[in-house]
C-alpha cells in the first residue's frame, strides 16, 4: 500500500521525500521533548530563572519503560545542565546497574528544572510554577513505571506529606497516570545516612519485581 502510494504520488511528480516508509514511533518522541526544552529554557515563571547557569531538563531514552523523577538540580547539575551527575548521581548509576538498569535505558529528571539556592528544597510555588513541564515530560515518555526519589517528589505526585519509610516498598497508582508509582530514599540521603544503604536493595528488588510483573 506504501509502495502503490508512493509510486502514485512520484507519477504525479509529487516530491516524496517527506513520506514515511514507517509509522512514527510508539511513546515518546525527542521532538515533542525537544518543544518543551525549549520552554523550559525560556522559563521565567519562578524566581529560580534569575540564578541558574543552566536549566536541568533532564536526560535519557525518551521512549523509557522507567522515569526516575528527584527534587531539584545541584551545584554540579546547574553547571553542567544535566540532572544527577555529582556523587548522589553515582550512587544512583551503581543503584541501577545492580539490577542490570543503565542510565541510557531510563529518563531521569527532576520535579524543579532550574537550582534553588544553596540548595534548598524548593518552595511549594516553584514546584507549583515548574509542575506543568512535568507533567508533559511524562505525558511524552509514557513510561511504564515511575520511581519517585525522596520526600518532595513523592509529595509533588502523589501528594503524601509522609516520611519516605512510610511510602517506600509500596505500589501507588494515581487515576492521571494508571502507571506504578514507586518512592525510593534519595541518594543524596543515603550519602548522608549510609546505615541506611542496606534499605536501598530492598527497594531494589521491589523495582525488579514490578518491572518484570504483568503490570508493565
Ligand atoms: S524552576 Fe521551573 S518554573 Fe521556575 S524558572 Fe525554572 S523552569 Fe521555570
Amino acid at each position: 500500500m506504501v509502495d502503490k502510494t508512493r509510486l502514485y504520488l512520484s507519477e504525479m511528480g509529487v516530491d516524496i521525500f517527506w513520506f514515511r516508509t514507517k509509522p512514527i514511533t510508539n511513546h515518546g518522541s525527542d521532538d515533542n521533548l525537544s518543544i518543551i526544552e525549549k520552554n523550559v529554557e525560556d522559563c521565567k515563571k519562578c524566581s529560580l530563572h534569575k540564578i541558574r547557569d543552566n536549566i536541568v531538563f533532564g536526560d535519557g531514552d525518551s521512549s523509557a519503560d522507567l522515569m526516575i523523577i528527584g527534587e531539584a538540580p545541584g551545584r554540579e547539575e546547574d553547571k553542567a545542565g544535566k540532572p544527577f551527575i555529582g556523587r548522589a548521581g553515582k550512587l544512583l548509576n551503581s543503584f541501577l546497574s545492580s539490577i542490570n538498569l543503565d542510565r541510557e535505558s531510563i529518563f531521569i529528571t527532576n520535579t524543579v528544572k532550574c537550582r534553588p539556592p544553596e540548595n534548598r528544597n524548593p518552595s511549594e510555588a516553584e514546584i507549583q510554577s515548574c509542575s506543568g513541564f512535568l507533567d508533559r515530560q511524562i505525558d511524552i515518555i509514557k513510561p511504564k513505571v515511575l520511581v519517585l526519589l525522596g520526600k518532595i517528589a513523592a509529595n509533588r505526585l502523589l501528594n503524601q506529606d509522609k516520611p519516605i519509610s512510610e511510602l517506600r516498598l509500596k505500589k501507588f497508582f494515581i487515576e492521571k497516570y494508571n502507571i506504578p508509582i514507586i518512592v525510593f530514599y534519595h541518594p543524596a540521603y543515603i550519602l548522608r545516612s549510609p546505615s541506611q544503604k542496606t534499605k536501598v536493595w530492598d527497594d531494589l528488588k521491589f523495582l525488579k519485581s514490578i518491572i518484570s510483573s504483568d503490570d508493565c
